[in-house]
């Protein structure tokens, strides 16, 4: 096919605004993808620390930008199986 692989990174940045679904903080959330090696990769809430995924080339980077809504200060508890 000839299609070479391009050996240095050419990242696309992008974000977003997220709400926390578990606390209500709102966090902006920035992943840089890359053609080819995107994945799922993990990222937290900055307040309570419930785990989302963004498929992304690097990990994600959070910002936050509303602190919790809910009142609370426990942490989001991940349910493991
Ligand atoms: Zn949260």
């Amino acid at each position: 096919m000839g299609q070479a692989i391009t050996p240095e990174p050419d990242f696309q940045r992008s974000s977003f605004v997220k709400s926390c679904a578990y606390c209500g903080a709102r966090f902006a959330v920035f992943l840089s993808r890359q053609a080819g090696s995107d994945d799922e990769e993990d990222y937290g809430c900055p307040e309570c620390g419930k785990g989302y995924t963004a498929h992304a080339a690097l990990e994600p980077l959070v910002s936050l930008l509303a602190p919790r809504s809910d009142g609370k200060q426990d942490r989001y508890q991940e349910t493991m199986f």
